[in-house]
């Protein structure tokens, strides 16, 4: 399997695109052609426990790849979950369902993918015989730090470098950055929002300076932001596992459709889901939910993307997001694989802030796709009514998809259509927010907010968590995004 890139270029090999990330004209990586799964395969896929599952899909992009040591690794990395299933289905009504993704050891479903890119990366590395070090830099609004930094901690012949918006991420995101351990890692927060942080650290990978000056060093970069094709794959999988567990319980008859329901940041979960409908996953409808940074949604509505507009700091972190890199890779599709367009608009946007898509994509797009949003009320609203209904708990984040689901069937009321919500936060990582959500009780600290929460609902609290109260933070610089390569100098020259 090759892979071309979104403003067109040179072909590549699966680990090629891996270690690079982006392409060197700044385009995203894409497969040339979607593998397909018919419906006998996802029938022998019902057998398959979750790793299984995963090599499976993973294997028809991955080609090159021994099959028998990615298996390996996937259950190694599968193995640090919680509760032996990484991606359990939980039935909330009639035809609702939440898949649970943050039962690994940062607790956000950034684990479904960071747990398994480090393996993915060494093997790239090897397979085109790279001999240098690698240094892995990662821009996060909050989760994909944590995440990251948990799957490269110590390993061999990397080190990661983690930059977050100073005060765009919550409270127990910073306090899970600033106290990891391992030797081979260093966080540092950048002034301004995740935007401005993203840009700085595309900045570095974009200037042929910085790239040489490491060069010399003998240290080659790469990136674990969810525009590295390497943790697209991961993401797929799940997709595909959530169907078989609704086949497997008899929810549905293999190749019913059915809908999922994804808060949406960076657009990289969503467009896991839409990769899987491409290879043949029997999917009827995407529904992306935003939160009061709603221009994924108004872009889902009008085919505008416009960047001029407020951007709000929210209770759900890693969803404000303005620039969502992501999109990229679905407007080339509805653009039917156009290169050039796709880099024109891409200039668009970064020059006029501003791009538009013609009425006949965004009709494509709209074939599968709808956008919806929550105000930070309407979050609240949502989370309460399924804790009160039905005693469950979910997080911010999954809070908003879940008011996108309810307005979806509100409006559809005869749908019979099942939707999974992809739940993306266990609810402790954000304890004071969904505390005031099912209680309406207020707390300034996190770890009585953590108390009170397991009081009012009984959930096991994570040990990943509990503990962060008796660590004392390592990392506790704050730099200008201008200056972020003097602090990568600094810290591999250490
Ligand atoms: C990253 C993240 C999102 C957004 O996912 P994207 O792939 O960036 O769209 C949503 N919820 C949580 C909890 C996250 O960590």
């Amino acid at each position: 399997m090759q892979f071309i890139s979104t403003r067109g270029g040179k072909k590549v090999t699966a680990a090629e695109a891996i270690v690079k990330g982006l392409s060197e004209n700044g385009g995203l990586y894409v497969p040339e052609t979607f593998p397909s799964v018919s419906l006998e395969e996802l029938e022998s896929m019902l057998e398959m426990d979750y790793p299984e599952r995963c090599a499976h899909v993973l294997k028809k992009y991955l080609a090159e790849f021994d099959g028998a040591e990615l298996l390996t690794a996937l259950k190694n990395a599968y193995g640090k979950f919680a509760g032996g299933d990484p991606a359990p289905l939980v039935r909330l009504d009639d035809n609702i369902y939440m898949l649970e993704l943050w039962h690994g050891p940062t607790c956000a479903f950034k684990d479904m993918a960071l747990t398994v890119l480090p393996y993915l990366l060494r093997k790239s590395c090897d397979l085109c015989g790279i001999k240098e070090e690698i240094l892995v830099l990662v821009a996060t609004s909050g989760d994909t730090g944590k995440a990251a930094l948990e799957g490269f901690k110590d390993a061999p012949g990397v080190k990661i470098m983690v930059f977050y918006p100073s005060d765009g991420v919550s409270k127990m995101q910073k306090l899970q950055m600033n106290t990891q351990d391992g030797k081979n890692v260093n966080v540092v927060a950048v002034r301004g929002n995740f935007d401005d942080c993203q840009t700085a650290v595309k900045g570095i990978f974009s200037n042929p300076d910085c790239v040489k000056t490491l060069r010399e060093k003998n240290i080659i970069l790469s990136s674990a932001n969810s525009i590295n094709f390497g943790r697209l794959a991961p993401q797929i999988a799940y997709y595909f596992s959530a169907y078989c567990d609704l086949v497997s319980s008899d929810q549905i008859a293999l190749g019913d459709l059915i809908d999922f329901a994804v808060p949406t940041g960076n657009f990289g979960n969503v467009l896991a889901a839409y990769y899987a409908k491409l290879m043949g996953l029997p999917v009827r409808r995407l529904h992306c939910a935003s939160n009061e940074n709603r221009i994924i949604a108004d872009f889902l509505a009008t085919g505008e993307y416009d960047l001029e507009r407020e951007f709000y700091k929210t209770t759900s972190p890693s969803m404000d997001i303005l620039i969502s890199s992501n999109l990229e890779r679905l407007i080339f599709e509805a653009s039917g694989r156009n290169a050039a367009l796709t880099a024109e608009r891409m200039a668009g946007l970064k020059k006029d802030r501003h791009y538009k898509i013609t009425a006949e994509e965004l009709e494509k797009i709209k074939e599968t796709f709808d956008g919806g949003s929550a105000n930070e009320d309407e979050c609240v609203e949502a989370m309460y009514d399924v804790f009160v209904d039905v005693g469950y708990t979910m997080d911010t984040h999954t809070g908003c998809a879940m008011k996108v689901v309810q307005d979806w069937f509100e409006k559809n009321k005869k749908d019979q259509t099942n939707v999974v919500i992809v739940s993306t936060a266990n609810p402790y990582k954000f304890p004071q927010d969904v505390l005031y959500a099912v209680t309406g009780n207020d707390v300034k600290d996190s770890f009585k907010g953590i108390k009170r929460l397991h009081a009012a609902t009984a959930m096991a609290v994570p040990k990943c968590l509990k503990e962060l109260k008796d660590k004392t933070p390592r990392f506790t610089k704050t730099a200008d995004r201008k200056k972020l390569f003097a602090e990568v100098l600094e810290f591999i020259e250490k």
